[in-house]
């Protein structure tokens, strides 16, 4: 049995920050879901494959860990020797993902990868549906939230710092965009797992989130 801690929360809620925190604090293996998902919209704006196009996006991401070769650690994806760390961070992939994440057969297709990355000792898994659908028997879960405008100001200060000119309006918009996608889709959409622990992180620093979770998993 390896146990698992699942992190899932909203867009920009600080779920890859706590979560690659929490498995560098515990030494365990961590998976990033929002990257399968960002990986398939880059290979399918790149492939020119339409996004309205369910069934070829399904055998897009059936491909995934199969003919086409993934590695991960914890700053860098290659996809077939390529390094698109950076690439799959742009604005317009999380869009794409955003809108392919809703189609069932996708879901499906990226399931059992990942599964597969559940490791010892053990591992921290962060998404939408980590402790919902793909992990239902994790030993902790963990829903995050932050109000929008919380989550807007990080991201605006995130985007600004990269050189990126976008106002917080727009941040704001694209935000409540892609929670009503998230929370409305058919299949698997974001909701706390019956059995999470919620964590508002508004208030907190990275460092206090870790540790409120560390509190939860040593009892
Ligand atoms: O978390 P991140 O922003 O990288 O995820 C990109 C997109 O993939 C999200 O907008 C979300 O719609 C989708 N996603 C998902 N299920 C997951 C992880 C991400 O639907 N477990």
């Amino acid at each position: 049995w390896i146990p698992v801690i699942t992190v899932d929360g909203p867009t920009a809620s600080g779920k890859g920050t706590l979560a690659s925190a929490l498995a560098t604090r515990l030494g365990y293996q961590f998976l990033d879901s929002g990257s399968l998902y960002r990986i398939t919209g880059l290979l399918a704006l790149e492939q020119g494959t339409d996004l309205d196009d369910a069934h070829a996006l399904e055998q897009l991401a059936r491909q995934l860990g199969e003919g086409i070769a993934l590695r991960f650690d914890r700053d860098h994806i290659w996809v077939d020797g390529r390094d698109v760390s950076e690439a799959v961070r742009r604005e317009e992939i999380g869009q794409a993902a955003s809108r392919l994440s809703a189609y069932p057969g996708v879901r499906q297709a990226l399931l059992e990868l990942q599964k597969a990355f559940r490791g010892l000792p053990g591992l921290v898994a962060d998404g939408r549906d980590m402790g919902t659908v793909v992990f239902p028997d994790a030993a902790l879960k963990v829903f995050l939230t932050a109000s929008v405008a919380q989550r807007a100001e990080r991201r605006h200060k995130q985007l600004i710092s990269k050189g990126f000119s976008v106002t917080l309006d727009e941040i704001c918009a694209d935000l409540e965009a892609r929670d009503l996608r998230d929370t409305s889709r058919a299949v698997a959409p974001l909701a706390p797992a019956a059995d999470a622990r919620k964590l508002d992180n508004s208030a907190l620093s990275i460092d206090e989130s870790v540790d409120a979770v560390l509190g939860w998993w040593v009892q």
